[in-house]
Order: structure tokens, then sequence, then C-alpha cells
């Protein structure tokens, strides 16, 4: 896959997960940023989609309950052992 253009809101809004998380090829990320300079709808969807995953990321950093940790890390052994038969 070579020369991808960005000619479609369609086609930006397909990419945007990628390039919110920087996984897009370096011309996509290019194509995108133009895309994106220019269309105003797909730059607020950008910035709403950037916003959601930045308190995502907050949440994600909330401590867990202990209680739930330890049961975590015990399904977990359990898993492992399970695993390594
Ligand atoms: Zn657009």
């Amino acid at each position: 896959m070579t020369g991808t253009e960005i000619t479609s809101c369609t086609e930006a809004l397909r990419l945007l997960a990628a390039y919110l998380d920087t996984e897009l090829e370096e011309h996509e990320h290019g194509e995108m940023e133009r895309h994106l300079q220019r269309c105003r709808s797909c730059y607020s969807r950008a910035e709403f989609e950037a916003h959601l995953k930045a308190s995502i990321a907050e949440l994600a950093h909330e401590p867990v309950p202990p209680r739930l940790s330890a049961r975590v890390h015990t399904l977990i052994r359990e898993f492992t052992v399970a695993g390594d038969r």
C-alpha cells in the first residue's frame, strides 16, 4: 500500500484512531495533518477524540482497590500455573 491520499472525510475518520495513537505511516500521518488543517469538521472530531483518549488514560491511572488487585493477581497466577502444565 503506497501513496495513501486522504481525499474524503470517511477516509480521514477511518485513520483517525491510528493517527491519534501515532501508529500511521509517516506519509499517512502527514496526509492526516493536511486534511485536518483543511477540514474543520474532522479537526473538531480529532480534538474530541484526543480529549476522550486523555480522559480514559487518566481514569486508567486511578488506583485500583487493593482487594481487587489481589484478586486479579491470584487469577493471573492460577492462569499462569495452568498454562505451564
Ligand atoms: Zn474531513
